[in-house]
Formats: structure tokens, C-alpha cells, sequence
């Protein structure tokens, strides 16, 4: 075996805030070992889309750390005190952080953990004689005895689009930061990203303002997150355990009727929007912006002079529109890395592409039960409306660490206290099947209840891994 070739425990593919924190939370558990790699030479969170005025739609409390473990060097508030900037900070007194400055935290948090290495994309991950053996280009394999999946879900194109340099996905937008001025601009998507770019145009002096804007909605209206202290509830462990007893009709119904608790506008950009567009009408006398909601849009076709966005009201009415420029606010969807290829025969798959995950985040596969792969923010349907969201990330790596440990390492905050909210349960097999890439015949078992309550133990144990 090579000499430089790294043996752990665990490692993570992916260096996004999910596998960040349980790189962060897996520092100083003593007996265990783990690397993490992310392709990229540094850690920026989502760069092109990170506008100067974009906030968190989430408490900073919420960080890598401190719902499990506030102790941890890796909180956020340590990272404002290491940087000298914990009294100007609360000076500011912002509402919440820009997500700009939770970025630099990442990256703080990345260039501090010894078990980080940058610039080294996984290529190939395959499990030989009892082993994960990850392949690079660039360095050495890594033997590891579990695996943790956190590579982020992949932008999503309409598959009727081509994608040019005049036609692109809202998360290259920063990066390609594309002439707008004088132009005819469609902005496809009436989600917060679109919301964040349709702001960022408004905001530009009039010489430097697009000739036309025009932004396209499939909802029904521009809807606004709910947020609240009751709607929180749905982001906390007692919900994510009455989900999981939750048959699949049940699960779908729940995640249609949350979906504005994690996917709206931010208010503040959508009254930004609102006001600037009511200035622009009203005290400017311009009248270059349309909004289009209720409409589907079905092709983005090149014509002479631009593309034509063609799109489909409810009731299956055809409207064009010419642009220059358009953006694609699509969204994202789950996706597994290729490098995962040689283990795609063994691994089980939700009916959106992502992982199927059972019980502990654990993706179903037909390997030893020794050798888990741990799948984060592949459990949209499986863990409910909170997977994709930092609320839970450091209470899902506690989860993950105590599982791998075989012990609990983290306190996970139960109680035998009768919860505030009584969330339906439901007991008895869901009935649901993963779809079978390969020849795994597991099924998703239901969660049962998480350990109870024991002595507190905030700070992370010894953890002896056998
Ligand atoms: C613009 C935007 C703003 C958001 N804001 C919030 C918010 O305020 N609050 C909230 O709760 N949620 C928010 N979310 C949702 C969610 O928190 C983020 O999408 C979060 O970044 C997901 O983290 P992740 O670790 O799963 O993936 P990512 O952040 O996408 O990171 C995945 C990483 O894996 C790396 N990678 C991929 N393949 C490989 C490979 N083969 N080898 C090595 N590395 C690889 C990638 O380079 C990437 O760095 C936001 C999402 C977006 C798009």
C-alpha cells in the first residue's frame, strides 16, 4: 500500500455545511478518524447567487455546531470571537447574518479542521475487501470504513433548454456576472433565488438597468416564507420522528402543505422588490417590469435576436416573450455524485434520484452493516421538509456520529417530557418500496424512538470504535 495513502474511519465526499458540521462535530471524538474531501480549492456557499445584501433564512444559531454542542470550537459565535469582530457584530445588530459572512465562517471553519482537504474531488468511490476505497486525480486513495455523502443537490435545467452564455442557471449568476445593461432580461422562477436576482436588478441605476425585466412564476402568486414560532415546530426532532412514522401518502401531503415554511420569498427581498418596483412605477414613470405568475414555462427557444421564453397560463394558454438574457431560477434537485458509479448496482434510490435513506441517515444498501454510508440532504422524502435546510444539520451529524460510534457521543436533546406540539403519528409498515438500482433487497424500516434521555452529555464522549 502506498505510504501516503489515508486510512480512517469515516470519510466525506463534499465539503458543503452538511458534511462541514460533522467534520466539525467528528473533531475531538477521540478514537475516531475521518477525512473529508471537496473538489474545490476553497469553501465559498453557493458563490453565485451570494448577493452583499443576502441574509440567512435561518438563525446563525443554527450553525455547524450548537444545537448539539454550543461548547465546540466551531460555533459561530467562536468564529465572530477568533476574528476579533464579536462586539462590532452585535453593535450592528442585524436581524440575521448575511449569508455572505456564514460563508467566510464555513471557510474558517474548513481552513481550521485537520480532517479537511481542499482541492480533492473524489472520482471514484468502490468497496473492496471490507473497505470504501476513494479514488482522486490529484492524490493518494483513501480507505475508510464508512462513508458520508455530502455532495449537495445539482442545479436543475429544463430538460426542453439549451444553456448558453444568454441563457444560464441562476446559481452561475455571479460567476458569469453577465452585461445587463440596455438588455431584455427573463428571469424563469418565482422561488427566493429568482426573488434575490430580480431584486439585484431593480437595484441598478437606471443607465446600467436592463431595458426590460420580465419574471416568470409557476406558483400562483410571488408567496413569502411562513415563518413563526408554531410554524418552526416543523424544524425540530419531534417533527422529523412523526414524520418518519408516516405513510408515504401521508409524508406527500405533508411536504405540499409545507412547502412555503422552507421554500418562499424572504420578506425583506420581496418587500425590497415591491418597493423598488412601486418607485420605478410610480415616481419614474417606467414601465419595463412584468410579472408573470401561474405561468409554466415550457421552451426557451433561440430566435434571431435573442430567445423566445414560451410559456403555458393554467387554463393551457400559449405566451411568448423575447429576452437577451435569461435566467433560470429552476431550482435544484437530488442528485448522487458519479463518483459513486461503481456502488450505483448496490445502492437503493427514491423515485426523485436521491439516495433512499432507513433508519440514522443510513443510504439502503447490500453491504455490511459495519460499513454504512451516510446519506445528507438526500432525505427529502424520506426525513421530511427539513432535510435540505442548516436548522437541522448539526442534530443529523450527532445522529450520524452516534451511530457510527455505536454509543451515544451527543446528547440529542430527548425527553420523555410530553412534547409541545402532539404531532400525528402512525404506526404499522408503510408500505413503500425503494426503487432498487441493483440487486439491494432492504426495505426503510420505521424510525423507533430515539435513545431517551440519559445523563447529559454535551461535549462530545470517547468514542471507542470497534
Ligand atoms: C442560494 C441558496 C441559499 C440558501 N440559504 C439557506 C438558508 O439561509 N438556510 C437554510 O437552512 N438553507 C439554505 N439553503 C439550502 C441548503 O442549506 C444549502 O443548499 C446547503 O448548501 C446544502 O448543503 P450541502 O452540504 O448538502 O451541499 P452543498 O452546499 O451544495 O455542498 C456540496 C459540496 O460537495 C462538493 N462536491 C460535489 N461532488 C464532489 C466530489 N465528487 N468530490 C468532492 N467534493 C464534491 C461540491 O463542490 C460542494 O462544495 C440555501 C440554498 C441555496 C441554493
Amino acid at each position: 500500500m502506498n505510504e501516503r495513502t489515508i486510512m480512517v474511519d469515516l470519510a466525506g465526499i463534499g465539503l458543503g455545511p452538511f458534511n462541514l458540521s460533522l467534520a466539525a462535530l467528528a473533531d475531538g471524538v477521540k478514537g475516531l478518524s475521518s477525512a473529508f474531501f471537496e473538489r474545490r480549492a476553497s469553501v465559498a456557499w453557493h458563490a453565485g447567487l451570494t448577493f452583499s445584501d443576502a441574509v440567512l433564512q435561518t438563525s446563525p444559531l443554527k450553525d455547524l455546531v450548537t444545537p448539539v454542542c454550543p461548547t465546540s470550537p466551531w460555533s459561530f459565535l467562536n468564529y465572530l470571537v477568533e476574528n476579533g469582530r464579536f462586539f462590532d457584530f452585535m453593535a450592528a445588530r442585524f436581524d440575521t447574518v448575511s449569508r455572505q459572512e456564514f460563508s467566510d465562517y464555513l471557510a474558517w471553519a474548513a481552513d481550521g479542521l485537520g480532517s479537511t482537504h481542499l482541492d480533492a474531488g473524489v472520482e471514484e468511490a468502490d468497496f473492496v475487501d471490507g473497505q470504501f476505497r476513494l479514488r482522486f486525480a490529484n492524490r493518494p486513495d483513501c480507505f475508510c470504513r464508512a462513508l458520508a455523502v455530502g455532495t449537495g443537490h445539482e442545479p436543475m435545467v429544463p430538460p426542453s433548454v439549451t444553456t448558453g452564455p444568454d441563457c444560464f442557471h441562476a446559481s452561475q449568476y455571479l460567476v458569469i456576472k453577465p452585461n445587463i445593461a440596455g438588455r431584455r432580461i427573463a428571469v424563469i422562477g418565482g422561488g427566493q433565488s429568482g426573488a434575490e436576482i430580480v431584486l439585484h436588478l431593480l437595484q441598478q441605476d437606471y443607465d446600467r438597468s436592463p431595458a426590460s425585466l420580465s419574471w416568470f412564476s409557476r406558483r400562483d402568486g410571488f408567496w413569502t416564507l411562513q415563518e413563526g414560532g408554531l410554524v418552526d415546530q416543523f424544524f425540530t426532532p419531534d417533527y422529523l420522528a412523526a414524520y418518519r412514522t408516516m405513510a408515504p401518502d401521508l409524508q406527500a401531503r405533508a411536504l405540499a402543505s409545507q412547502k412555503f415554511a422552507s421554500d418562499g420569498l424572504t420578506p425583506s427581498t420581496a418587500d425590497g422588490i415591491y418597493r423598488l418596483l412601486y418607485q420605478r412605477r410610480h415616481l419614474h414613470g417606467r414601465h419595463d417590469v412584468s410579472l408573470f405568475p401561474g405561468r409554466e414555462v415550457v421552451r426557451v427557444q433561440s430566435s434571431g435576436h435573442g430567445r423566445t421564453v414560451v410559456s403555458e397560463t393554467a387554463n393551457g394558454e400559449r405566451e411568448t416573450s423575447q429576452a437577451d438574457l435569461v435566467i433560470l431560477a429552476t431550482g435544484y434537485r437530488p442528485a448522487i455524485p458519479s463518483c459513486l458509479d461503481p456502488l450505483a448496482e448496490r445502492l437503493a434510490l427514491e423515485p426523485d434520484g436521491a439516495l433512499a435513506l432507513g433508519d440514522r441517515y443510513r443510504a439502503l444498501w447490500d453491504g455490511p452493516d459495519a460499513n454504512p454510508i451516510y446519506g445528507l440532504n438526500q432525505g427529502r422524502r424520506s426525513y421530511g421538509v427539513i432535510d435540505p435546510q442548516l436548522s437541522m444539520a448539526a442534530w443529523r451529524s450527532a445522529v450520524i456520529l452516534n451511530d457510527f460510534a455505536g454509543r451515544r457521543v451527543y446528547d440529542l436533546g430527548e425527553t420523555e417530557e410530553r412534547p409541545m406540539v402532539a404531532w400525528q403519528r402512525q404506526a404499522g409498515d408503510t408500505g413503500w418500496q425503494p426503487r432498487m438500482n441493483g440487486s439491494v433487497t432492504s426495505t426503510d424500516s420505521q424510525l423507533t424512538a430515539w435513545p431517551t434521555r440519559g445523563p447529559s452529555r454535551r461535549r462530545p464522549q470517547s468514542a471507542a470504535l470497534s
